[in-house]
């Protein structure tokens, strides 16, 4: 089992024994053995680096008279992402920073989105460049990516800020990844001498995320579609992400014992006739085995759009030439 320490930052909300565990054994002692996985409150973790954003966004104002201010560019009507991005534009206002809401009908040509994209890179208000993905179909997003001037891309998705991060020498690095590593170091502050445990290989989660690890000394296995006997992969992984889009895959017996697990996933379903959103690990009974987990909803999603504020803190610093807030 992982060595699971626990530093003073560690948000973390102990949960009661399971069901199952007291049916084994009924005495309190054996009862206060047999906790269930603690549950990393990535609501709390979030609202507490958003507060720490605030502070140096207030330093910034008052020492440099600069405010950071993100621009977030949504085209088309996509529900999710017309929540993701309100939600997006009123966090970032909540912390102090300029925020360019810039929403184009579905219809908008490449040309016209790029135009865009170049006033953006242009504008001495704005730090950051956030374009919310998908793109409507006739829009080739790298093409989009690629327009936005390196220094402002707060999402990490630049060419060029890849490759930074290969070469362990990122600049802005993509939120989800950044908030799945902060999430797992809430538990291990280091990650030396642990196996690591990447399902999915998307460019904006799974590689990133692999990449944050290996700069972190954990030794990462990357596991997709095509990889045979995951089950067999995973229970080897101390620290276990989940970045797969498919409800509840990883069951409880995926799990090593006290494994910390990071569940990435964010998927709408209907449950007894209602709507229900679930990540790709069965969370309760996972809990039965994993040292630590985050739910779905409060866990990654919460601290990615903090992870976005932060990014957009350092733009601004960057563009400005003054040194990284220490976040
Ligand atoms: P993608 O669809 O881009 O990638 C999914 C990855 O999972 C692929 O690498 C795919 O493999 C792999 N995969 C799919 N099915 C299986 C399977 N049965 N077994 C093993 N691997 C499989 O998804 P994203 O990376 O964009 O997102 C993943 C999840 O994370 C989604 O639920 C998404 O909504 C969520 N998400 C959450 C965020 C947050 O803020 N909380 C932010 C971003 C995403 P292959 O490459 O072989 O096709």
């Amino acid at each position: 089992m992982a060595d699971r320490h626990r530093d003073a930052s560690a948000i973390v909300r102990s949960r009661g024994p399971s069901l199952e565990a007291a049916s084994l054994e009924t005495s309190p002692r054996a009862h206060a053995r047999l906790l269930t996985a603690d549950v990393i409150d990535g609501k709390a973790m979030a609202a507490a680096l958003r507060m720490r954003v605030a502070d140096e966004v207030r330093g910034l104002a008052s020492t440099h008279a600069i405010v950071p201010g993100l621009a977030v560019v949504l085209v088309g009507n996509d529900p999710a992402s017309e929540i993701y991005t309100a939600t997006k534009k009123k966090m970032s206002a909540q912390v102090g920073m300029r925020s360019f809401a810039e929403h184009l009908p579905a219809s908008t040509s490449e040309t016209a989105l790029i135009r865009l994209i170049e006033r953006l890179n242009g504008d001495h208000d704005v730090h950051g460049i956030l374009v919310q993905l998908p793109l409507p179909a006739h829009i080739d997003p790298l093409k989009v990516i690629t327009a936005i001037n390196p220094a402002k891309d707060v999402d990490g998705f630049h060419p060029l800020n890849v490759g930074r991060l290969a070469i362990a020498h990122a600049a802005l690095t993509p939120c989800t990844p950044l908030a799945c590593i902060m999430l797992a170091k809430s538990v291990h502050p280091s990650f030396a001498g642990l196996e690591a445990m990447v399902i999915g290989r998307s460019t904006i989660v799974g590689k990133p995320l692999a990449q944050l690890l290996l700069a972190e000394n954990a030794t990462v296995t990357v596991a997709h579609s095509k990889s045979s006997d995951l089950p067999a992969l995973a229970r080897r992984a101390d620290l276990l992400f989940a970045a797969v889009g498919r409800p509840e895959l990883v069951r409880k017996d995926w799990i090593k014992p006290g494994a910390t697990v990071i569940d990435v996933g964010i998927n709408r379903i209907t449950r007894d006739g209602k709507p229900q959103i679930v990540g790709d690990v069965a969370f309760e009974e996972a809990s039965s085995v994993a040292g630590a987990i985050t739910p779905v909803p409060g866990g990654v999603g919460p601290m990615t759009i903090a992870c976005l504020l932060v990014n957009t803190l350092r733009a601004a610093c960057a563009l400005s030439s003054l040194p990284s807030p220490g976040l």
